[in-house]
């Protein structure tokens, strides 16, 4: 336990790339996937440049324009419990109960297949869903218990399956709670305030919901929402089914604000405390037992990555937003990069890493730097209409640059 205490700042990131297959309606537009190749050996992914006036210009028929390696890339045919699997997510579920925080970030043009990586929701289902109610009061589970589960509940799952195997009498220390909001136009709100849905949910009320969340520095120095409803959850099902009401609530709330489940950053966190019950007088102040460590895993799903569209620029809302998803992702993207230099480079002076610039990276701030376990997986839309987001988004994903 003492480890994730110490101050010294290794950092671990590790960027994945993730190619989703072409869809239906791209499919129907004869979209095709000629322009980006990856070799999932060397963990590789190049993009060709397109052919002058219609010829290729080379002798191999293709001239190519850029190579990218990351840590991890994952074509067209991934699945997944292939995601979960091989990005090891066991692992970093397995530090957060150690103590160490940890952050999971889907990244992406809209469209790229984040919500699918980290939900995995059946999405012609939710748009039924979204389009006959505005309100979660009939709703039944819109997830099937089946493999298109993102890495979201696989790792809520995974979060209990690994306390259920520690001996009885640590087993017993552990407490999960998890909270879920979205921060949209730099506004934080509560994707589990059941005052504005129905009833209670599974698990404890813990702390009382207000709009437009405030972030305040707690006296460790950390940025936290403040009144944010944290429910403490005693098996997976409770956690799965409040994710499954944030995500319904997201969907719901994207109605009232413009698209803001594209232009949101969703933000789901597990918290992990472990207590002790030794009971010494001084322990027991409110008759709770003490808190000996508190860790936490957030899995985010960000804000589409998309550039400015003609639409946007012709309507002031549309434009104040993307400019303000564009600053908080380049600045989540600063963040990483002066982690991922300061870790490298132990004889030079420390860059300073901006977390403060952004509520996302403020509220982020403990688990992305010092000791914790950061993943973020790119989303790339395979189509050769998306070859500029593309390399984009591969530029964003590197580590160095
Ligand atoms: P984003 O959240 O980045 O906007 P989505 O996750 O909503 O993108 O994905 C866009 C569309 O592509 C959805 O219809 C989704 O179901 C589909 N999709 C995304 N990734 C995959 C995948 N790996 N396999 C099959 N369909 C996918
Ligand atoms: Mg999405």
């Amino acid at each position: 336990q003492s480890n994730a205490q110490a101050s010294n700042s290794n950092c671990n990131i590790k960027v994945a790339i993730r190619v989703r297959p072409l869809i239906e309606s791209e499919l129907n537009k004869g979209h095709r996937t000629t322009r980006l190749k990856l070799n999932d050996k060397d963990n590789v992914i190049r993009l060709f440049s397109p052919p002058v006036n219609g010829y290729f210009n080379s002798s191999n028929n293709k001239h190519e324009e850029k190579q990218y390696q990351f840590d991890k890339v994952f074509g067209q045919a991934s699945y997944q419990k292939q995601i979960f699997d091989q990005l090891q997510v066991n692992y970093l579920v397995k530090k957060v109960i150690e103590g160490y925080n940890s952050t999971i970030f889907v990244y992406g043009q809209t469209g790229s297949g984040k919500t699918y990586t980290m939900e995995g929701y059946e999405y012609a289902n939710l748009d039924e869903f979204s389009s006959s109610s505005r309100s979660t009061n009939h709703l039944t589970p819109i997830i099937a218990d089946n493999e298109n589960v993102g890495v979201a509940i696989r790792t809520i799952r995974e979060f209990y399956k690994q306390r259920g195997k520690l001996k009885d009498h640590l087993r017993d220390r552990f407490r999960f709670y998890v909270s879920f909001f979205q921060i949209y136009n730099e506004k934080i709100y509560d994707l589990l305030n059941f005052d504005k849905a129905r009833g209670s949910g599974a698990g404890k009320r813990y702390i009382q919901n207000q709009a437009d969340l405030k972030v305040r520095q707690n006296q460790k120095q950390e940025f936290q929402v403040e009144n944010l409803y944290l429910f403490e959850c005693n098996d997976d099902k409770e956690a799965v089914t409040l994710f499954n009401q944030g995500i319904k609530n997201k969907i719901v709330s994207s109605h009232s604000m413009n698209h803001a489940s594209s232009r949101s950053h969703c933000i789901f966190s597990i918290q992990v405390d472990q207590v002790s019950y030794e009971t010494t007088d001084d322990d027991y102040s409110d008759g709770q037992p003490k808190v000996l460590t508190s860790s936490k895993m957030f899995l985010v799903d960000l804000a589409g990555s998309e550039r400015m569209s003609i639409q946007d620029i012709n309507d002031k809302q549309s434009q104040k937003e993307t400019i303000g998803i564009n600053k908080s992702l380049m600045i989540l993207r600063k963040c990483m990069g002066a982690l991922e230099t300061n870790s490298n480079d132990n004889n030079s002076t420390q860059k300073h890493v901006p977390y403060r610039e952004c509520k996302l990276t403020s509220i982020l701030r403990q688990s992305l730097g010092g000791n914790a376990y950061c993943l973020m997986i790119a989303c790339i839309s395979p189509s050769d209409e998306n070859f500029d987001e593309n390399m984009q988004t591969l530029n964003y994903a590197m580590k160095t640059n």
